[in-house]
């Protein structure tokens, strides 16, 4: 009864907390930013252990800080001129790319190079594979007025889930070269996202910009890479992002969780400068044919820099190609919905307080929780390295740590009731609920010890029913049992709390009075003999009769020093009541 209502109350403590911690935002937001940390923890592990291999078909070309010096010497500029990177197109077509993609803007031209933007333009129109990128912002409209943009590079998405875009909308574009928009439809966004600590755990696969749906640059290469040619995709109520065979996991915030690569600079890197120079006829050892070419920029001075979950620095080109690898080997992260973590909670903590109630042992049953949790650490690795599965783990540890309190609390008021009641066995007479024989010595012992040293007195008295055989042999035993309960009330009724009542053994009681005098014991002795002798009890057969009891009383220190002394001084005059007639005070 009184475990069963422990273990209730338990849960009922277990349920309150977990409505508590996932009410309140700033905690539930504190435990995803610790959440996080262990899923870098995770990514880090699994680089080193070289879990995922980054797909050799991505080749990125750097505009790094040897390409800056190159194009400033050569052409006394920058930004490159734009024919430049038409003459890199053309020869690079000549190989049979899978795509090229260029990480950077082609924004309005400041100086008037309208022949060389014209070059590129060209380029744009004779090639279906080349793809380049536009980024929104929240810029307000008095610093420009928020383009309308072509239909042709918007997806139509069908939203069936709950996931909330919010942060994901902007309300401003910086466009890129008219004659771009206008030759091709190969246009991505760039825009990331980046978690509360700056880390960019995620990418958005769309963004929304005055109502529409515009794809990620990497998407749009992607699904090039995949043969995809729809414009319209679903997400559906399980938050997938559904593309022919194979569904994106969207996080709430409408963002595809990365697993990473590494470490930096994992992918082929071939420095700008040469694929310039190889434009213009010198050799370049690579066979480009079938690769996807991500251009963008590494350099130093470009400043274009990311940290990622690995504890790196990642050039944004090296995101964006990792971000394609992710979509074409299909190795997004996809996070255990918040429901099921916590029912998974549940199910770890419950099991560690199981194994804490059950296993008596504190040091074991600490080692055994311990281990629980950590072969559970030891799956969720695992089920993100071979699965691409975040299965959380502090929700899981948090819930744990609680379990494992409360079954220990629990456990040991359990233990502390159960040696109460242990004790009270120890102590009580069955029968009678007096304290039995062996606490009466006790306490008769400690009365002496303690009275000898504050020099205080206590009295004794000894009670013998009269003539109970014969009740016996008249009335039947259990008469007699119900006649040594009602006995045991008496007395029990007529002394103070503080006096200790015993059942001394057969139909002899005693009660030990501290602080009582001789001449108070007396008069406790004679009204207790009283009561008794007044008392009446109903029999079986429905007649009414009593008992009579005989007393001896014994007082510390004048009849005895020790307990031995002043039982056997309050046993004589037991004796001397009985031989007196009995239903009286012996000694008086
Ligand atoms: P006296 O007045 O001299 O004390 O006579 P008595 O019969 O009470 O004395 P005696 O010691 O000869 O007998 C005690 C009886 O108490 C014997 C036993 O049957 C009875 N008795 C002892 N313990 C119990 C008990 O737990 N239940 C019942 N029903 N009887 C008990
Ligand atoms: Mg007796
Ligand atoms: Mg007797």
């Amino acid at each position: 009864m009184f475990k069963k209502f422990s273990y209730a109350i338990g849960i009922i403590f277990f349920v309150i907390f977990a409505f508590l911690i996932l009410k309140n935002a700033n905690l539930s937001s504190f435990i995803d930013s610790i959440e996080n940390k262990t899923f870098d923890l995770r990514q880090s592990i699994m680089i080193n252990e070289g879990a995922k291999k980054p797909n050799q078909d991505i080749v990125i070309v750097a505009i790094d800080d040897a390409t800056y010096e190159y194009i400033l010497d050569t052409y006394g500029e920058w930004p490159l001129p734009r024919d430049i990177y038409a003459d890199i197109i053309n020869y690079l077509e000549k190989q049979n790319p899978r795509a090229i993609a260029f990480d950077l803007m082609f924004v309005k031209s400041i100086k008037s190079k309208n022949l060389a933007d014209e070059a590129l333009i060209k380029a744009f129109k004779k090639y279906d594979n080349i793809f380049t990128s536009m980024n929104f912002d929240n810029q307000s409209e008095d610093l420009r007025t928020p383009p309308k943009l072509p239909d042709k590079i918007k997806i139509n998405v069908e939203n069936n889930s709950r996931i909330d875009f919010s942060q994901l909308t902007f309300t401003n574009c910086r466009t890129i070269l008219q004659g771009i928009l206008d030759a091709t439809s190969n246009i991505g966004i760039i825009n990331v996202s980046r978690s509360d600590d700056g880390i960019l755990r995620k990418m958005p696969l769309v963004v929304k910009y005055q109502d529409d749906y515009y794809p990620q640059l990497a998407l749009k290469v992607g699904l090039n890479y995949l043969g995809e040619p729809h414009n319209s995709y679903e997400i559906d109520k399980n938050s997938n992002f559904r593309i022919a065979d194979r569904n994106i996991y969207l996080d709430n915030d409408g963002s595809a969780i990365l697993n990473w690569y590494g470490p930096a600079n994992t992918y082929t890197y071939i420095p700008m400068y040469k694929l310039i120079k190889a434009s213009k006829g010198s050799r370049l050892d690579y066979d480009f044919s079938n690769k996807i070419i991500y251009f963008g920029s590494t350099a130093s001075s470009l400043f274009d820099i990311k940290t990622v979950p690995t504890g790196k620095i990642y050039p944004g080109v090296e995101v964006q190609a990792t971000y394609v690898n992710n979509i074409i080997d299909n190795n997004f992260i996809r996070k255990v919905h918040r429901g099921y973590t916590i029912a998974l909670s549940i199910l770890l903590s419950l099991l560690i307080a199981s194994v804490v109630s059950r296993v008596n042992s504190a040091f074991s049953a600490s080692m055994m929780s311990f281990s629980t949790y950590f072969i559970y650490l030891l799956i969720a690795y695992y089920a993100m390295r071979f699965e691409n599965l975040w299965l959380e783990v502090i929700y899981p540890l948090i819930f744990s740590i609680f379990g494992f309190t409360c079954a220990y609390i629990i456990k040991y008021l359990i233990k502390s009731r159960d040696f109460e009641q242990q004790y009270k066995l120890a102590t009580t007479d069955g029968l009678t609920e007096l304290f039995n024989h062996r606490y009466f010595q006790e306490q008769i012992r400690m009365q002496v010890e303690q009275c000898k040293r504050y020099n205080t007195n206590f009295s004794l008295i000894i009670i013998d029913i009269d003539f109970f055989k014969k009740f016996n042999d008249n009335f039947g035993h259990q008469s007699g049992d119900a006649v040594l309960r009602e006995v045991a009330q008496t007395l029990k009724r007529n002394v103070r709390a503080t006096d200790i009542v015993c059942r001394y053994g057969g139909e002899e009681m005693s009660i030990i009075l501290p602080n009582m005098g001789e001449k108070e014991a007396y008069s406790t002795a004679q009204k207790i003999c009283d009561r008794v002798a007044q008392n009446k009890f109903r029999l079986a057969n429905g007649k009414e009769t009593n008992v009579t009891i005989s007393l001896g009383v014994s007082t510390f220190p004048q009849d005895g020093k020790t307990a031995e002394e002043l039982i056997s001084a309050a046993d004589k005059r037991l004796y001397d009541a009985k031989n007196n007639g009995r239903n009286q005070v012996g000694g008086i």
